[in-house]
Order: C-alpha cells, then sequence, then structure tokens
C-alpha cells in the first residue's frame, strides 16, 4: 500500500498556468524521495497539494489510503498531523527559544488556548528533547532562533516536524539558501531519520547532482510532468 498516492492529479492556477499535469504516484511507506527539476518544473506546487496547502484542480491525493483531497474538518486536521513540513525559509519564530519553536510541532495535538499559552504537557518537552538530540542540537535548547546559524535553523525546524510525530515529511527545497558543507549536514540528518525512523520524507531539490548524492529514488519533473522516476543510479541528465 502507498502511503502517498496521486491519481490522475492536474493544478491550473487561477492565471490559467498548469502547474501538474495529470500526475501519478505512488510512494511507500519508509521511502526518501527526492523530486528534482528546474525552477518552475512544479516541484512546489506537488509538495504543497499533498498536504492540501493548496487545491488540486482534478484528481485525488490519498494519504494512507485516505482521500486528503475529498477530507473536511476533523478527518483533514488528522491526516494533516502525520505530515511535518520543512521549507526553505525556515519559518522559525525567530525571536523565541529552539525550545519554543520545536514544541509549535505539537499544536495539532492541543486545543489552540493552551497551545497559545505556551502550556505544553511534559511528555511534549520529552519529544522536544528527543528531537533536538537526533539533529545534535541539544545544548542550543534555550537559544534565540535567530541566534543560530543557517543550518542550525534549518535543524530545528527538522526537530520541530519530528516532534509532531510526522509518518510524511515533505521538506521544500530546504537546502536552497545553505553553503555546500551545511547542505550536507542537513541532508545527512534527513537522510539519517528515514533510516532510524522509517519516516517518509520527499524532498525538492533544484540541483540534480545533489539528488544523485543521496536519492533512493528521484523523480524528475518538467512543466509539471513526470520526465523520470527511479533509483538514483539511473538518473540522467534528461531531467
Ligand atoms: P518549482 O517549485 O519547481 O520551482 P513551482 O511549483 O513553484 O515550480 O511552479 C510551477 C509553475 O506554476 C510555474 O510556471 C510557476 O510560475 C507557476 N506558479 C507557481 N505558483 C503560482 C501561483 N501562486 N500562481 C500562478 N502560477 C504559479
Ligand atoms: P554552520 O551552520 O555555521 O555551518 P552547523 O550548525 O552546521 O554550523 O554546525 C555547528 C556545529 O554542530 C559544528 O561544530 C558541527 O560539527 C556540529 N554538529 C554535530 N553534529 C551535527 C549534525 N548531525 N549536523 C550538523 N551539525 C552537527
Amino acid at each position: 500500500a502507498s502511503i502517498i498516492s496521486f491519481q490522475n492529479v492536474s493544478k491550473i492556477y487561477p492565471n490559467g498556468v498548469q502547474g501538474l499535469k495529470d500526475l501519478n504516484i505512488d510512494i511507500k511507506q519508509g521511502e526518501f524521495v527526492i523530486v528534482v527539476g528546474l525552477s518552475g518544473a512544479g516541484k512546489s506546487t506537488m509538495l504543497r497539494a499533498i498536504n492540501r496547502l493548496h487545491e488540486i484542480t482534478s484528481g485525488d491525493i490519498q494519504i494512507d489510503g485516505k482521500s486528503i483531497t475529498k477530507a473536511k474538518g476533523k478527518e483533514l486536521r488528522l491526516i494533516r498531523r502525520d505530515i511535518g513540513m520543512i521549507f526553505q525559509s525556515f519559518n522559525l519564530v525567530k525571536r523565541s527559544t529552539v525550545l519554543r519553536n520545536v514544541l509549535s510541532g505539537r499544536v495539532a495535538y492541543h486545543s489552540t488556548l493552551k497551545t497559545m499559552f505556551g502550556l505544553f504537557p511534559k511528555e511534549d518537552k520529552q519529544l522536544a528533547y528527543e528531537a533536538l538530540q537526533r539533529v545534535n542540537l541539544a545544548e542550543k535548547v534555550y537559544t534565540r532562533a535567530d541566534e543560530l546559524s543557517g543550518g542550525q535553523q534549518q535543524r530545528v525546524s527538522i526537530a520541530r516536524a519530528l516532534t509532531q510525530e510526522p509518518k510524511i515529511i515533505l521538506a521544500d527545497e530546504p537546502v536552497a539558501s545553505l553553503d555546500p558543507v551545511t547542505t550536507e549536514k542537513v541532508m545527512d540528518d534527513l537522510l539519517r531519520i528515514n533510516h532510524e525512523l522509517g519516516i517518509t520524507i520527499v524532498v525538492n531539490l533544484h540541483s540534480v547532482d545533489l539528488a544523485r548524492q543521496y536519492g533512493t529514488r528521484i523523480i524528475g519533473l518538467r512543466d509539471g510532468e513526470v520526465v523520470f522516476d527511479g533509483p538514483v543510479a539511473k538518473a540522467t541528465d534528461e531531467t
């Protein structure tokens, strides 16, 4: 069974641009998938469709056998809780501590009122510490997010995603603003998390070279269509 399944998915933006054209993709639990393609290929459109950050125009996307396309209310919230998200720009609350940022991965588990006042149970803090240990940032718990380097901030956002206890992590160009050395650390963290925890990870990258270095499976997109889908060794420059 697939954990992520695209069935004839198309996305047309209001201005008429076709972001995705009839995508059919199946991703299995525990896979580490890298989506590559030039700027404008549709990578971000595809990733954002998975957790329904935006609506698709036709087709269906199923998460662990349930249609997120059709889900409403509580059902939608429960599906989304299984999906962690990492962005190019980290999206941290800059003036908050690392711990606060990582704890925010738990908001979907509690009432808005509680989390607004920062009332997270002990167990959540335990999860946050464990996640920070996994990305080797345990000593930074009380540091303000904006006092960290770019690489460290991205690892905080990985820890935040982990604290959510997701089945899937989506990473949209997570290393696009990082230098090569830091890029490697962040990618290694993602790979390690995939191996150790079995979390399905989908990463968007614009660099085919980088993708080749890491991907067990590469999906190449061009003009919203899949032009390559296979193991890393077979990926060619076509993508
Ligand atoms: P990538 O992530 O591979 O760079 P995108 O998914 O961002 O590609 O974009 C795919 C196509 O959709 C591009 O032609 C882009 O210009 C267009 N597009 C992306 N977002 C929007 C939007 N909000 N409104 C209209 N067109 C968009
Ligand atoms: P920068 O982002 O300034 O290049 P990093 O935040 O990547 O620096 O690394 C800061 C320190 O954390 C370094 O001393 C690095 O060796 C250490 N570190 C230990 N384990 C890891 C890891 N798994 N990922 C990244 N950095 C790590």
